[in-house]
């Protein structure tokens, strides 16, 4: 089984040289302050809650988890610790939910907690958008301006990426978002919604594995780029879950 680990250190040097390459020497050095760091990531929908609906064929919960799986496979080759809170067309609600309502409640409970026992020390929630204006369109990271400060400067930075990586959006962080994950979660987080699929245009981009990629990337330049800016210590990662009266 030699070869494998040839094959990974091979694969290390040569993405490391494609980044250095077309992201920059920074971005190359960032990638480094990943390794060991523990980051959930949420694939919106899935099982019977498709999300928004797309023109053709191709609904939010596919997109969602086309980008998660590829953001992952990104964040474990820079050797981060990956948490999905699904990896398959389902939800996490289990046999007992009791209408919709109740199954997306349970649902998004058993995301908290795969979430809190990972010990995962950021969130991304990965959604697509849709607006009743079909011009509306472009990627846009929003953070709970009520929880963890870092949150914002993960949005701000991973927006920047998203202008950079995709060229396809102008639109500014936003603060304005209740999401359940990310409140729960005890950690910074953002929610990134890739995009707007009431665009034709756009939401014949979101179909795309070419654009799915990139949107990855961005993502994963953003999470890169956040771990090598924010101070060790001032992070979530060294107290997750706040556990005494100390920290209530
Ligand atoms: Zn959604």
């Amino acid at each position: 089984m030699r070869w494998l680990g040839v094959c990974g250190i091979a694969l290390t040097l040569a993405v490391g040289l494609w980044l250095h390459a077309h992201a920059g020497p920074n971005l190359a050095a960032a990638v480094y302050s990943l390794r060991g760091r523990v980051v959930a990531v949420d694939p919106g929908h899935g099982g019977i809650d498709p999300g928004a609906i797309g023109p053709y064929g191709v609904n939010e919960d596919t997109i969602n988890l086309a980008v998660s799986l590829e953001l992952a496979t990104m964040l474990e080759h820079a050797g981060a610790i990956v948490v999905l809170t699904r990896t398959g067309d389902n939800d996490q609600a289990g046999t007992t939910a009791d209408g919709p309502s109740s199954r997306r409640r349970l649902d998004q409970r058993a995301r908290v907690a795969l979430i809190r026992a990972a010990d995962a020390e950021v969130v991304i929630s990965v959604h697509a958008n849709h607006f009743s204006s079909p011009s509306e369109h472009g990627a846009q990271v929003f953070y709970d301006s009520r929880r963890q400060a870092q949150s914002k400067e993960l949005a701000a930075l991973m927006q920047i990426q998203l202008a950079r990586i995709t060229g396809e959006t102008r639109r500014k962080i936003s603060e304005h978002i209740e999401h359940y994950i990310l409140a729960q979660s005890d950690v910074p987080g953002v929610t990134v919604e890739l995009g707007f699929l009431s665009n034709p245009r756009e939401a014949r981009l979101l179909a795309q594995s070419s654009y799915q990629h990139r949107l990855a990337y961005a993502i994963y330049t953003g999470i890169a780029l956040w771990y090598a800016r924010v101070p060790s210590g001032t992070t979530a990662p060294s107290s997750p879950h706040p556990q005494t009266a100390s920290n209530p």
